[in-house]
C-alpha cells in the first residue's frame, strides 16, 4: 500500500506532510519512522504543558479507572471543581463546558441572542472584527472575519457585522438598535498574532457599558496562560460579560468552556447542552492544567521564555529579513521581509522543527508553556539554518 492509499480514507480537509505521528514527549513529537521533531506548534497552542506531561498521564489514567461519563444528566465531581476554579479565577459566575472552541463560541452567540430577547427588545446582531477567527460551525464561520468565508457554504448565518480590529470608534459607528454584543479575540491568533493598540479592550468595555452591549472575549487561543497571564484580559483591567476558553484548557484532550457573568448567564433548562459536555475525563484533566498554569511562578516562566523565544527568532530569521516579532508570552509571530514563510516551514520540517505559517510572510510560534532554554537554543539553530538556506536559494 502506498502512503497515498493509506491517507485516502480521510477527507482531504488539510494539507499535511507525509508523516504519521506516533508519540509525543514534552517539546518533542516522533513519527513512525522514528524521526524526532522539535514542536513549536503543539497542536495549535493546545498542549499547554507539552506532549503527554506526566501529571496528565496520571490524571487520565486515574479518572479513566474511576468514571468516564455518568451522562450530562447528572453532576460529576471534576466538573463542579473545575467550574468553581474558573469562576474564582475569572471573576465571572457561571460555566458551561463543551468540547471545542467553536462550540464555546456558538454557545456565546446563543447566550447573547437570548439575552437580547430578554433585555434588549430582541436585539441580536453581534459586531465582530475583520480577519478574526471564531471557529468552523456555520454560525462561528459567519462570525469570523476570514476573507471569503461567507461564500463557501451559503447562505451564511445572519446577524454579524465586521469592523477593523483595533478600532474602537468603528464599533460605535457600526452599532444599531439591533446590536446586542461585541465579540473579539484579545489578540487575533489565526490572523497572525495581531496585538491591538493599547487600551483597545478597555475602550470596547466602555462602549459596551455606555450602550448596554455584552462584551464577549474569545480567549480560546490566548487564554490559559498562553500570553503569560491567565486569561489575556485581566492585565488590562477589563472584565468581559462572556468569556470563551478552549485549546490549552484541556492540555491536549477536547475541552472548552463558556463562562458568563451573573447578568448575561440566562440559559434555562434545555436551551443548551450536549452528550459529552462536562464529562469527568476532560474536566479532571482541565483542572490539573488550570492548577498548574495559574501559579504565579508558572506564568512568570511563560513571560521569560517568551522573551527568549522572541530574541532567538529575531536572530535566527535575520538572513531573510524580519520586519517585526510580535505577540505576547508564548504566542509569537515573525513577519518576514519576503513571502517565504511556507518555504521556511517546509525546510524546517525536513530538519525536524515544526512551525506554523499562517500567512505567506508570517511564521507563528506556540511551543509548550514549559519550553526549556536548551530547546529554544535548538530551535534557534534549526530555524537559522532553514532561513540561511531559503535566503540563499
Ligand atoms: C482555534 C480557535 C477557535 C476554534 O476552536 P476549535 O476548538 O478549533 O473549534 C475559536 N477561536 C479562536 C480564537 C481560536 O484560535
Amino acid at each position: 500500500m502506498t502512503m497515498n492509499d493509506r491517507f485516502a480514507p480521510l477527507m482531504p480537509t488539510a494539507a499535511r506532510p507525509p508523516a504519521v505521528m506516533v508519540r509525543g514527549e514534552g517539546s518533542y513529537l516522533f513519527d513512525e519512522s522514528g524521526r524526532r521533531y522539535l514542536d513549536f506548534v503543539q497542536g495549535w497552542a493546545v498542549n499547554a504543558l507539552g506532549h503527554c506531561p506526566p501529571e496528565l498521564q496520571e490524571e487520565v489514567t486515574r479518572q479513566a479507572a474511576e468514571l468516564l461519563n455518568p451522562s450530562p444528566a447528572y453532576f460529576n465531581a471534576p466538573q463542579l471543581e473545575l467550574a468553581r476554579r474558573l469562576v474564582e479565577l475569572s471573576g465571572l459566575h457561571h460555566v458551561f463546558f463543551c468540547n471545542s472552541g467553536a462550540e464555546a463560541n456558538e454557545g456565546a452567540i446563543k447566550l447573547a441572542r437570548k439575552w437580547g430577547r430578554l433585555h434588549k427588545d430582541g436585539a441580536y446582531r453581534i459586531i465582530t472584527t475583520e480577519n478574526s477567527f471564531h471557529g468552523r460551525t456555520l454560525a462561528t464561520m459567519a462570525a469570523s472575519g476570514k476573507p471569503g468565508w461567507d461564500e463557501i457554504f451559503p447562505p451564511p448565518v445572519e446577524g454579524f457585522r465586521k469592523v477593523p480590529f483595533g478600532d474602537v470608534s468603528a464599533v460605535e459607528e457600526a452599532m444599531d438598535p439591533e446590536t446586542v454584543a461585541i465579540m473579539v479575540e484579545p489578540i487575533q491568533g489565526e490572523a497572525g498574532v495581531v496585538v491591538p493598540p493599547e487600551g483597545y479592550l478597555q475602550g470596547l468595555a466602555e462602549v459596551a457599558e455606555r450602550h448596554r452591549l455584552l462584551l464577549i472575549l474569545d480567549a480560546v487561543q490566548t487564554g490559559v496562560g498562553r500570553t503569560g497571564s491567565l486569561f489575556a484580559f485581566e492585565t488590562e483591567g477589563v472584565r468581559p460579560h462572556i468569556l470563551t476558553l478552549g485549546k490549552g484548557l484541556g492540555g491536549g484532550v477536547p475541552l472548552a468552556a463558556l463562562v458568563a457573568d451573573e447578568g448575561s448567564s440566562c440559559f434555562e433548562h434545555g436551551e443548551q447542552g450536549g452528550t459529552f459536555n462536562g464529562a469527568p475525563l476532560a474536566t479532571a484533566v482541565g483542572l490539573r492544567v488550570l492548577e498548574t498554569v495559574a501559579a504565579p511562578s508558572f506564568l512568570k516562566g511563560v513571560r521569560d521564555a517568551g522573551a527568549r523565544v522572541e530574541k532567538a527568532v529575531r536572530s535566527a530569521a535575520s538572513p531573510i529579513g524580519v520586519q517585526e516579532v510580535r505577540g505576547r508570552g508564548l504566542l509569537l509571530a515573525a513577519r518576514l521581509a519576503e513571502p517565504v514563510a511556507e518555504e521556511v516551514r517546509d525546510r524546517s520540517f525536513e530538519m525536524g522543527l515544526l512551525l506554523n505559517a499562517p500567512r505567506p510572510d508570517l511564521l507563528r510560534f506556540m511551543p509548550s508553556l514549559r519550553i526549556r532554554s536548551e530547546e529554544i537554543e535548538e530551535m534557534e539553530g534549526l530555524l537559522g539554518q532553514a532561513c540561511r538556506e531559503v535566503g540563499s536559494g
